[in-house]
Protein backbone atom coordinates (compact mmCIF):
# COMPACT_ATOMS: atom_id res chain seq x y z
CA UNK A 1 0.00 0.00 0.00
CA UNK A 2 3.00 2.18 -0.20
CA UNK A 3 1.60 3.36 -3.71
CA UNK A 4 -1.00 4.91 -1.77
CA UNK A 5 1.18 7.32 0.10
CA UNK A 6 2.19 8.78 -3.26
CA UNK A 7 -1.13 9.72 -4.08
CA UNK A 8 -1.57 11.71 -0.19
CA UNK A 9 0.31 15.00 -0.05
CA UNK A 10 0.96 16.96 2.97
CA UNK A 11 -0.49 20.46 3.14
CA UNK A 12 1.23 22.46 5.69
CA UNK A 13 -0.19 25.02 7.72
CA UNK A 14 -4.11 24.07 6.91
CA UNK A 15 -6.34 24.45 7.94
CA UNK A 16 -4.22 26.50 10.64
CA UNK A 17 -0.62 27.15 11.33
CA UNK A 18 1.63 24.05 12.52
CA UNK A 19 -1.27 21.70 10.79
CA UNK A 20 0.20 19.31 8.21
CA UNK A 21 -2.80 18.30 6.26
CA UNK A 22 -3.19 15.16 4.48
CA UNK A 23 -4.71 15.45 1.53
CA UNK A 24 -6.58 12.49 -0.03
CA UNK A 25 -7.96 14.09 -3.41
CA UNK A 26 -5.26 12.85 -5.43
CA UNK A 27 -5.64 9.50 -4.70
CA UNK A 28 -9.37 9.66 -5.09
CA UNK A 29 -9.36 10.85 -8.62
CA UNK A 30 -6.96 8.13 -9.33
CA UNK A 31 -9.70 5.09 -10.45
CA UNK A 32 -7.55 2.33 -10.06
CA UNK A 33 -5.93 3.35 -6.38
CA UNK A 34 -9.07 3.86 -5.44
CA UNK A 35 -10.32 0.41 -5.86
CA UNK A 36 -7.78 -1.42 -4.66
CA UNK A 37 -7.73 1.37 -1.76
CA UNK A 38 -11.54 0.50 -1.18
CA UNK A 39 -10.91 -3.44 -1.38
CA UNK A 40 -8.19 -3.36 1.17
CA UNK A 41 -10.27 -1.47 3.29
CA UNK A 42 -13.16 -4.23 3.51
CA UNK A 43 -10.99 -7.49 3.05
CA UNK A 44 -11.14 -8.20 6.90
CA UNK A 45 -14.79 -8.03 7.02
CA UNK A 46 -16.21 -9.46 4.22
CA UNK A 47 -17.07 -12.66 6.09
CA UNK A 48 -18.15 -10.24 8.91
CA UNK A 49 -22.08 -10.30 8.41
CA UNK A 50 -21.91 -6.50 8.18
CA UNK A 51 -25.10 -5.05 7.71
CA UNK A 52 -24.12 -1.46 7.20
CA UNK A 53 -21.59 1.15 6.86
CA UNK A 54 -21.13 4.29 8.91
CA UNK A 55 -18.85 7.53 7.81
CA UNK A 56 -18.04 10.58 8.98
CA UNK A 57 -18.45 13.95 7.55
CA UNK A 58 -17.15 14.58 4.76
CA UNK A 59 -13.90 12.48 3.68
CA UNK A 60 -15.86 9.17 5.46
CA UNK A 61 -18.62 9.78 2.97
CA UNK A 62 -16.64 9.26 0.11
CA UNK A 63 -14.36 6.05 1.30
CA UNK A 64 -17.79 4.80 3.37
CA UNK A 65 -20.15 4.94 0.23
CA UNK A 66 -17.78 3.03 -1.69
CA UNK A 67 -17.45 0.55 1.02
CA UNK A 68 -20.99 0.22 1.06
CA UNK A 69 -21.54 -0.50 -2.08
CA UNK A 70 -18.76 -2.72 -2.28
CA UNK A 71 -20.25 -4.84 0.67
CA UNK A 72 -23.97 -4.53 -0.81
CA UNK A 73 -24.76 -2.75 2.27
CA UNK A 74 -26.60 0.69 2.63
CA UNK A 75 -24.15 3.79 4.17
CA UNK A 76 -25.18 5.81 7.72
CA UNK A 77 -24.10 9.58 6.94
CA UNK A 78 -22.42 10.25 10.67
CA UNK A 79 -23.44 14.45 10.04
CA UNK A 80 -22.00 17.41 11.40
CA UNK A 81 -24.75 18.87 13.45
CA UNK A 82 -28.07 20.98 11.92
CA UNK A 83 -27.29 19.13 8.37
CA UNK A 84 -29.71 16.16 9.07
CA UNK A 85 -33.44 16.78 7.99
CA UNK A 86 -35.21 14.09 9.82
CA UNK A 87 -34.96 13.61 14.07
CA UNK A 88 -31.39 12.58 14.81
CA UNK A 89 -29.11 11.50 17.98
CA UNK A 90 -26.46 13.69 18.71
CA UNK A 91 -23.31 13.25 20.79
CA UNK A 92 -21.08 15.63 21.78
CA UNK A 93 -17.38 14.98 22.14
CA UNK A 94 -14.10 17.31 22.95
CA UNK A 95 -11.24 18.28 20.57
CA UNK A 96 -7.50 19.22 21.20
CA UNK A 97 -9.66 23.08 21.63
CA UNK A 98 -13.28 22.80 22.25
CA UNK A 99 -16.28 20.66 21.32
CA UNK A 100 -17.62 18.95 18.10
CA UNK A 101 -20.77 16.89 17.75
CA UNK A 102 -21.85 14.18 15.34
CA UNK A 103 -25.59 13.15 14.52
CA UNK A 104 -27.19 9.89 12.95
CA UNK A 105 -30.61 10.21 12.19
CA UNK A 106 -32.58 7.97 14.72
CA UNK A 107 -34.11 5.32 12.58
CA UNK A 108 -30.92 4.38 10.77
CA UNK A 109 -29.86 2.17 12.52
CA UNK A 110 -31.74 -1.01 14.52
CA UNK A 111 -31.21 -2.83 17.55
CA UNK A 112 -28.52 -6.00 16.73
CA UNK A 113 -27.08 -3.49 13.08
CA UNK A 114 -23.31 -4.76 12.56
CA UNK A 115 -21.52 -1.61 11.44
CA UNK A 116 -18.47 -1.03 9.99
CA UNK A 117 -17.53 2.68 10.47
CA UNK A 118 -14.77 3.97 8.16
CA UNK A 119 -13.34 7.41 7.93
CA UNK A 120 -9.91 8.25 6.12
CA UNK A 121 -7.70 9.87 8.77
CA UNK A 122 -7.62 8.02 12.47
CA UNK A 123 -6.00 11.30 14.44
CA UNK A 124 -6.30 11.77 18.09
CA UNK A 125 -9.70 9.07 17.47
CA UNK A 126 -12.31 11.26 19.65
CA UNK A 127 -13.69 11.36 15.86
CA UNK A 128 -13.94 8.04 15.70
CA UNK A 129 -14.88 7.41 19.19
CA UNK A 130 -17.67 9.14 19.24
CA UNK A 131 -18.98 7.94 16.23
CA UNK A 132 -19.16 4.23 17.56
CA UNK A 133 -20.54 5.90 20.73
CA UNK A 134 -23.47 7.48 18.79
CA UNK A 135 -24.17 3.82 16.95
CA UNK A 136 -23.93 1.86 19.98
CA UNK A 137 -26.53 4.36 21.59
CA UNK A 138 -28.82 3.89 18.72
CA UNK A 139 -28.78 -0.12 19.11
CA UNK A 140 -25.93 -0.65 16.63
CA UNK A 141 -22.63 -3.16 16.89
CA UNK A 142 -19.58 -1.79 16.00
CA UNK A 143 -17.81 -4.63 14.59
CA UNK A 144 -14.93 -2.79 13.72
CA UNK A 145 -13.57 0.49 12.31
CA UNK A 146 -11.45 1.03 9.68
CA UNK A 147 -9.43 3.70 7.95
CA UNK A 148 -7.33 4.73 4.80
CA UNK A 149 -4.50 5.93 7.08
CA UNK A 150 -3.22 6.51 10.82
CA UNK A 151 -1.47 9.65 11.86
CA UNK A 152 0.12 6.94 14.66
CA UNK A 153 2.19 9.67 16.40
CA UNK A 154 -1.25 10.84 17.82
CA UNK A 155 -2.01 7.32 19.53
CA UNK A 156 -5.89 7.71 18.57
CA UNK A 157 -6.12 3.54 19.08
CA UNK A 158 -5.79 4.39 22.62
CA UNK A 159 -8.90 6.01 22.62
CA UNK A 160 -10.53 2.95 20.60
CA UNK A 161 -9.72 0.07 22.77
CA UNK A 162 -12.61 -1.74 22.28
CA UNK A 163 -12.86 -1.82 18.91
CA UNK A 164 -11.03 -3.62 15.99
CA UNK A 165 -8.53 -1.41 14.12
CA UNK A 166 -8.06 -1.68 10.28
CA UNK A 167 -5.66 0.77 8.47
CA UNK A 168 -3.82 0.90 5.33
CA UNK A 169 -1.15 3.07 5.95
CA UNK A 170 0.45 4.57 8.98
CA UNK A 171 2.79 7.58 9.64
P1 LIG B 1 -9.49 12.74 15.27
O1 LIG B 1 -10.84 12.90 15.87
O2 LIG B 1 -8.46 13.59 15.97
O3 LIG B 1 -9.05 11.31 15.16
O4 LIG B 1 -9.52 13.35 13.80
C1 LIG B 1 -10.04 12.60 12.75
C2 LIG B 1 -10.97 13.43 11.94
O5 LIG B 1 -10.32 14.60 11.52
C3 LIG B 1 -11.35 12.66 10.70
O6 LIG B 1 -12.73 12.85 10.42
C4 LIG B 1 -10.48 13.22 9.61
O7 LIG B 1 -11.18 13.35 8.40
C5 LIG B 1 -10.06 14.57 10.14
N1 LIG B 1 -8.60 14.79 9.97
C6 LIG B 1 -7.69 14.95 10.93
N2 LIG B 1 -6.48 15.17 10.41
C7 LIG B 1 -6.63 15.13 9.09
C8 LIG B 1 -5.73 15.25 7.99
O8 LIG B 1 -4.53 15.47 8.11
N3 LIG B 1 -6.28 15.10 6.73
C9 LIG B 1 -7.60 14.85 6.56
N4 LIG B 1 -8.45 14.76 7.57
C10 LIG B 1 -7.99 14.88 8.82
Amino acid sequence: MQKLKAKIRDIPDFPSPGIVFKDITPLVQDPLLLKECIEELIRPFKQESITAVAGMEARGFIFGSLAAWELGVGFIPLRKPGKLPYDVQRIDYALEYGTASLEAHIDAISAGDRILVIDDVLATGGTARASCELIEHLGGEVVACAFVMELGFLQGRNNLTSYPIHTLISY
